[in-house]
């Protein structure tokens, strides 16, 4: 559409303005808005609007250059070319722009500028120009906000700076690439802010309560993955903070927990991780470090918060201690929460005791406070470590010959927080946690020496985990144990228990031979309740079959489906000539019946309940 000079009364010189001009300038106008490919990638927007004019005023225009300034710091100097620019055209042109860019009110350049340059269509080269390729329009634009700066130019071809219809249309592309290039540039700026902004509490800068726990949930992971290695926690609490926002103002208030933040990171080694966790509460993991080394890393804090005071204005200096709680993984808390929660009561504690000073949890608090698995779990590694697994004594008594006693079983027991736990509580998560085999070598070395000093004739029935063979020092430990207790040997029976049956029995078979060679014994415990017990006794030579206690608390009714399983299993065990053991005889006439029913020894409350020693 042909344009009529009068439209455009203000156009310097009044210059016309010709039909393909206009619409090759709404075409690269168009051009600059912007699609989500162009928002990732600047040079594709570039290339984009350079590209657009290759046809109409285009071929004057050579080349598009930016220099983004961050704050005081300019980036590097960035030059677009269309086609490839000869090494001549390269170096007059740097220079023109570098003049041009000294030239600018109020703008240094710096020394050791980097240029960049950029070809957008590589198969095509410049022709050598005998004149510089001026610059046909500069734009500058600062945002004060996210404080990013941009200076751009247009470039062309010698003859373009005489063309005014061309200048007109560089100083609007010019305008244009500089704003979106701006916008590009400063929403990648938010982008790392709010990033930031969403690991980073804002005021210290320090890791933010989200990102920490993340942190300590993939501490536990670490952990676990190698093989339980401690790490702590602390919590920290500014004590009577409050007093110091009161007293001088919230601006005194949060340059001491700047301060404070800087004491913390000043105070910890590389690696270890501090977060603002709330107001005036932060949080600490010190990975490799167990209870004695974090309680050290805690004096160190104690005494920087003495003497470190702050400025408050008018002369006065403010100041405050600080109260520490800690919290060692896995000992005190296997989770994340749990972890929490204990060092968090720790610090409450702290504080109570006057402040300014740390708290680590006794076995005690572990014990009353955290009944759950893991608390169990922290309560056998204590066990193991001072000694409070002990062991409890049941007698067997025979059926006939007026009751006498065969020998005690050896039961394990935990002493904690003034309490005798029975196995039942923690055997299972013993087991889980592979710490069985220990606890086993610890109570069976207590028994049998126990049984050696007191010159006990008896027979032990110790309890015997199939899957402590799976831990290479059990069998070593157990030959340490018999022959350091000076136990005889035949005075001992392993108890075989199905809980978790073995996925091949060949480990046990072999444990069974080598033991028996020594006169120990053999019993398959719980006889019946498990689905492998006959597999178990085909493969395994026992001496002993131990009738699971549910179905020998049912033999009294007659008819019952437990009278007949354990008539069979009397049955089964005469056959193969191995003795039979009722668990759980609770009365007299249970004790009775099982004599009755041909059971050759018995065991359960009506006979002795467990008891710390042999009586
Ligand atoms: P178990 O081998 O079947 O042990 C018998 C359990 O029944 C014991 O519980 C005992 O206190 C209880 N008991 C004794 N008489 C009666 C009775 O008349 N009625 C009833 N209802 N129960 C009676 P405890 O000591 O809690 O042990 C539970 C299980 O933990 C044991 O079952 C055993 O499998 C395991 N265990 C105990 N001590 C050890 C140990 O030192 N090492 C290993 N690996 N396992 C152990
Ligand atoms: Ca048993």
């Amino acid at each position: 559409m042909p344009c009529e000079p009068e439209f455009f009364p203000n156009l310097p010189g009044k210059t016309l303005l010709d039909a393909n001009m206009l619409s090759q300038g709404i075409r690269l106008f168009g051009r600059s808005l912007l699609g989500s490919d162009v928002l990732r990638d600047r040079t594709l927007h570039v290339r984009h609007v350079l590209g657009g004019l290759e046809s109409g005023p285009g071929p004057g225009i050579r080349f598009f250059f930016v220099l983004f300034t961050e704050g005081e710091t300019p980036g590097d100097l960035d030059i677009f070319w269309r086609e490839s620019p000869p090494g001549p055209v390269r170096v007059r042109t740097e220079r023109t722009v570098l003049d041009r860019l000294r030239s600018l009110e109020g703008f240094r350049l710096p020394r050791n500028l980097r240029i960049v340059h950029t070809v957008l269509d590589p198969s095509r080269t410049l022709p050598v120009l005998s004149e510089d390729t001026p610059i046909l329009s500069t734009k500058v634009l600062f945002l004060d906000r996210p404080g990013i700066g941009a200076i751009a130019g247009i470039g062309g071809d010698p003859g373009a700076a005489r063309n005014p219809a061309l200048l007109l249309v560089a100083e609007s592309v010019a305008t244009g690439l500089l704003n979106v290039l701006t916008l590009l540039r400063a929403n990648a700026r938010y982008e790392r802010e709010i990033e930031r902004q969403s690991i980073r509490d804002p005021l210290t800068g320090l890791f933010n309560q989200t990102v920490f726990l993340d942190l300590l949930a993939y501490e536990i992971g670490r952990g676990e993955r190698h093989g339980n290695v401690p790490f702590s926690l602390l919590i920290l609490d500014l004590d009577d903070f409050k007093k110091i926002n009161e007293s001088f103002g919230h601006t005194v208030g949060n340059a001491f927990l700047k301060a404070a933040a800087s004491i913390l990171e000043e105070t910890v080694q590389s690696g270890d991780i501090v977060a603002r966790y709330g107001g005036d509460e932060f949080a600490l993991v010190l990975p490799g470090r167990g209870e004695e080394l974090s309680s050290r890393v805690a004096e160190r804090i104690l005494e920087r918060f003495c003497s470190f005071s702050l400025e408050a204005g008018d002369g006065f200096r403010c100041k405050t201690s600080v109260s520490i709680g800690i919290a060692t993984w896995p000992f005190h808390g296997r989770e994340p929460k749990d972890l929490f929660l204990v060092a968090d009561r720790m610090m409450v504690r702290a504080k109570s005791l006057g402040k300014s000073t740390w708290c680590l949890p006794t076995r005690k608090d572990v014990a009353e406070e955290f009944r759950g698995a893991s608390e169990r779990f922290v309560l056998l590694q204590h066990a193991l470590a001072d000694g409070s697994v002990l062991p409890y004594f049941q007698p067997i008594v025979a059926c006939a010959d007026g009751g006498a006693v065969l020998g005690h079983e050896v039961l394990m027991r935990l002493s904690a927080g003034g309490r005798i736990l029975p196995a039942g509580e923690f055997i299972g998560i013993a087991e889980e946690t592979g710490l069985i085999s220990r606890l086993d070598l610890v109570v069976m070395e207590k028994a049998l020496g126990r049984a050696a000093d007191q010159n006990y004739r008896g027979m032990l029935f110790v309890n015997f985990s199939p899957r402590a063979l799976l831990s290479g020092d059990y069998v070593a430990g157990l030959r340490q144990v018999l022959l350091r207790t000076g136990i005889d040997p035949r005075q001992v029976v392993f108890e075989i228990t199905e809980r978790e049956s073995l996925e091949s029995t060949t480990l046990l078979e072999a444990f069974i031979v080598e033991l028996k060679a020594c006169g120990a014994r053999f019993a398959l415990d719980d006889f019946g309740s498990g689905f492998s017990s006959m597999a178990y006794l085909k493969r395994l030579s026992v001496d002993y079959l131990k009738v699971e206690g549910d179905f020998v608390r049912g033999v009294g009714q007659s008819g019952s489906i437990d009278r007949a399983i354990v008539t069979s299993i009397v049955a089964l065990a005469r056959e193969a000539g191995i003795a039979t053991i009722a668990e759980s005889v609770e009365s007299p006439e249970l004790f009775e019946e099982v004599h009755r029913m041909g059971i050759s020894y018995a065991q359960g409350y009506a006979i002795g309940s467990p008891r710390p020693d042999f009586r």
